[in-house]
């Protein structure tokens, strides 16, 4: 068991909750020395009845909002937490476990929380695709995570290109003879299905050129590219806890200090597109950071996505994208179950909504998730996002996944490994190829 860690995990983020908002109410139940270990380990509560303010209002204060849907929102804490929500009003009710039942295997080598590779294994594995099929498949470093820009380990960020390569493919130019399909995963590193999803994803299209006929067609007209891990250091973070996994969301910047456990910018709302309406609080989950574009693996997301789209709308909020516009963008999140389009900063329709939500619902005939803008699903409004960037200022059709349902072994953030296997990698297969192949011209119709 790993109690100690989560006892402390949950007093910092309390004490850092009440200094720094002045909740002066929060101190008096934090007491990280009292609670049994059963109290102690996280758990997702709901609360109901919530308006968006509130909820807002709960994030700022540093409460961990995983989600919140039509003013229930679940929150995760331990037992600590859900009497900081009694104190403030709210009546929290117990949800579901974070935890799921971890398989009492022996850990392989570059693995943790049942089979959950971590970022070597990853990058050992991207390298072997690269070496395996160098007709298919062209690895590249986009930049660096913070830790590593601050000399303190941290990691290059990698991008795959997969197609059938021919002259002046897979070159970061968005003048591209093929059209493009570009995919992230684990920008926010506890949705730890995405990933995996991302690598099933390389894996497939690498071994079905030439054996399967619709991945043949898409790589032979069809550049697909795929940053599996956006968030490495956010990722070793998560991975160092082995079988309970950190809830670390965040990158690992800790320049704003005082944060312990809640430390980083959230790279969800950092990138440069209508940045700054979110949590200002460096230790609220949603923390978008001191300025736009302020973290390095925003800056090489960011510069990577103008190096593959051409940039294909006006500036107004309400230019639309051509007809006859190229490229699908789809960032893996967790969870809830839907596929959600621009836009996130407001609640004004996206001027290619129809076209959008179309696409979307032809890729839910795969997954069987829920297709609507923010206000459609999870509820609330984000800004910042990397689908608005895409969308915005590219002109890219871009869409989030929000991966695995709300609750049970597969649900959460932190599903059992073999739900990737399973259900997770399976449902998504035929939304990510409906996706790529979309790419000429995903607002034709
Ligand atoms: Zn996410």
């Amino acid at each position: 068991m790993h109690m100690k860690r989560r006892l402390v995990a949950a007093g910092v983020a309390l004490g850092v909750a009440a200094a720094t908002t002045g909740a002066a109410a929060l101190t008096a139940q934090a007491d990280p020395a009292a609670p049994s270990p059963a109290a102690a380990e996280p758990v997702t509560w709901t609360v109901d009845g919530l308006s968006q303010t509130e909820v807002a209002e709960l994030e700022q204060l540093g409460f961990d909002v995983a989600h919140d849907h039509g003013g229930e929102a679940q929150i995760i804490g331990d037992q600590a937490v859900a009497d900081d929500l009694r104190a403030l009003g709210h009546d929290p009710e117990f949800f579901d476990t974070v935890y799921k039942d971890v398989a009492a295997t022996a850990q392989q080598e570059g693995t943790y929380y049942g089979g959950y590779r971590t970022v070597d294994a990853i990058e050992a594995h991207l390298q072997d695709v690269a070496a395996a099929h160098p007709s298919l498949a062209r690895l590249y470093d986009i930049g660096d995570s913070w830790l590593k820009t601050q000399g303190e380990g941290g990691h290059d960020i990698y991008a795959v290109c997969v197609t059938a390569i021919a002259a002046g493919d897979c070159e970061q130019d968005p003048d591209s003879t093929k059209p493009r399909f570009s995919l992230i995963a684990q920008i926010h590193a506890r949705e730890i299905a995405t990933g995996e999803i991302a690598l099933r994803w390389i894996d497939d299209l690498v071994a079905g050129y030439g054996t399967d006929a619709a991945t043949t067609d898409l790589l032979d007209t069809t550049e697909v590219w795929v940053v599996p891990v956006v968030n490495p250091d956010g990722v070793d973070i998560v991975a160092s806890g082995g079988d309970d996994p950190v809830l670390q969301r965040k990158n690992a910047n800790d320049s704003a200090g005082n944060c312990g456990a809640r430390l980083g910018v959230d790279l969800n709302r950092n990138s440069s597109y209508e940045w700054g309406a979110d949590s200002t609080n460096p230790c609220a989950e949603t923390y978008q950071g001191t300025t736009a574009a302020s973290e390095p693996e925003t800056r090489a997301v960011e510069e990577w996505l103008r190096a593959l789209h051409p940039d294909q709308r006006g500036e107004a909020e309400d230019d639309p994208a051509p007809a006859d516009a190229r490229d699908v963008f789809v960032t893996l999140h967790s969870y809830g179950e839907y596929i959600i389009i621009p836009w996130g900063y407001t609640e004004n329709a996206a001027p290619n909504d129809a076209r959008l939500r179309a696409l979307g619902e032809a890729m839910a005939e795969s997954n069987g998730y829920l297709v609507g803008t923010n206000g459609d699903t999870v509820g609330y409004s984000t800004s910042g996002t990397t689908d608005d960037m895409a969308y915005g200022e590219l002109g890219v059709a871009a869409f989030t996944f929000e991966v695995s349902p709300d609750f049970g072994n597969c649900g959460g953030f932190l599903p059992a490994f073999s739900c990737v296997e399973d259900t997770l990698w399976p449902e998504n297969r035929g939304a990510l190829m409906t996706a790529a192949q979309a790419a000429a011209a995903p607002y034709a119709g």
